[in-house]
């Protein structure tokens, strides 16, 4: 099919090595001839001409800003690019899928200035490809090559300048035109990847595949609702990274990796499906600190979730002893979510079975306090004891809680000897 322009390919589709749209831009602009500020004149009054009513006027200013952003004039500079050439995905490219999250400014995020791994570049110039720039190379998080395990480059070995990207002269420094490359024995290796590396690593290479992908405005604030929620976790966050406000704010997404960090769950889980991220985690209360400090990210296991049905199942079936759901899961290490998502069926027969356990164990009790009365055995006790002392002897001996002891003693001292059995009836209904 012809195209309005050279279809030039974009690099690195569908993997976390996806070239940045700045870098694609300059690269078809390079093969067109023109510099990057005339191809954007060209494409804008092509797309104008071209555009149906419903479609975004494209303006030349694209040239100055970072595309890798998102937004309306991305979203234009997008279509306009795909239909001119008739490639896809270009969405992959940027930063698109976080456009409800966290609005339009990604400035804390993006970086400023160039950046790039020599021995990438090395490769792509051994391997004839083109020289391009890879969207996490744009990103303030990536600190390293995760491949090369080398830090990233921002300053021309031979001249020590930066890089200007408005024009296409990669390898080469803008600036001495020497290459960008410079000796081996100058990389300083990086064994140990950056605090949110493997986060960004995995949503970039998940957005490259599936391009259409926008990130749920509430997904993270919505995950951290649930986790707080559920009774048998201790959560306690060095942030308060969702201030409470009357409309939910947008997030930046410094502030998101940051948050997966703390919180332990890969943020890609967390943004895609919140209710699934929570059911997926372990119970962090569980862990020592220093042990969640220097623990990679960590899922539940299927092991553990096998070792949870058995205990529901053997839950629902035997006798009279039973526990609680909360108590169940923290044996098994994980949140109360946990069951309810992974066998919805199997929690409800659980939980209805303790609500009958409980109704039995309620009435067994209402019949002993019954039997409770102030005598003079009692009265004698409570001067030799003291009056705690006693409640817990006539606990032990009805096989009663203590507060119950107390509750139907402190009801009976109130009222005179004669009328006891009588009230005390009503006591246990009201109970
Ligand atoms: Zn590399
Ligand atoms: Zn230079």
């Amino acid at each position: 099919m012809a195209t309005q322009f050279f279809p030039v390919t974009p690099q690195g589709l569908g993997s976390s090595d996806i070239e940045a749209l700045d870098s694609y831009m300059l690269r078809l602009a390079a093969e067109h001839g023109v510099t990057e500020y005339q191809f954007s004149i060209v494409l804008a009054h092509w797309w104008n001409q071209t555009k149906s009513d419903y479609r975004f006027h494209l303006g030349r200013h694209v040239t100055y800003i970072a595309k890798i952003g998102h937004g309306r004039d991305i979203d234009t500079l997008i279509q306009a690019l795909e239909r001119g050439t008739g490639y896809s995905g270009f969405a992959g490219m940027t930063l698109s899928a976080f456009r409800d999250v966290s609005g339009v400014h990604v400035g804390t995020f993006v970086r400023g200035i160039h950046y790039w791994c020599p021995a990438c570049m090395k490769e792509q110039v051994q391997r004839g490809l083109p020289v391009y720039e890879k969207l996490i190379w744009r990103l303030k998080a990536i600190t390293r090559c995760s491949i090369h395990r080398i830090a990233l480059e921002c300053c021309c070995p031979s001249c020590g300048s930066h890089q200007s990207r408005h024009v296409d002269v990669w390898p080469e420094c803008s600036a001495c035109h020497a290459s960008l490359v410079g000796d081996e024995l100058d990389w300083t290796q990086v064994l140990t990847p950056s605090e949110s590396e493997p986060d960004i690593l995995e949503i970039v290479s998940y957005c490259a595949i599936n391009p259409e992908t926008v990130f749920r405005k509430d997904a993270a604030r919505a995950f951290w609702e649930l986790i707080r929620a559920d009774k048998s976790a201790t959560i306690r966050l060095k942030y308060d990274f969702f201030r409470r406000r009357h409309e939910p704010s947008r997030t930046l997404i410094d502030v998101l990796l940051r948050f997966a960090h703390e919180v332990q769950v890969p943020l890609l889980s967390i943004l895609l499906d919140p209710y699934q991220a929570a059911a997926i985690r372990p119970l962090l209360g569980n862990l020592p600190s220093s042990e969640m400090n220097f623990q990679p990210k960590r899922r539940l296991t299927l092991k553990v979730r096998e070792g949870l049905r058995q205990s529901l199942l053997l839950g629902i079936q035997s006798g009279e002893k039973y526990i609680s759901l909360t108590e169940l899961c923290r044996i098994h290490g994980c949140t109360s979510v946990v069951p309810k998502y992974w066998f919805p069926d199997l929690t409800e027969a659980f939980l209805a079975r303790n609500r009958e356990r409980r109704a039995v164990v309620v009435g067994a009790q209402a019949r002993a306090l019954e039997r409770i009365h102030i005598d003079e055995g009692l009265d004698v006790r409570v001067t030799e004891v003291g009056w705690h002392e006693a409640i817990r002897e006539v606990s032990r001996e009805f096989n009663l809680p203590i507060h119950l002891v107390r509750d139907r003693l402190s009801v009976l001292r109130q009222m005179p000897i004669e009328k006891q059995s009588g009230c005390s009836k009503n006591y246990s209904e009201n109970h």
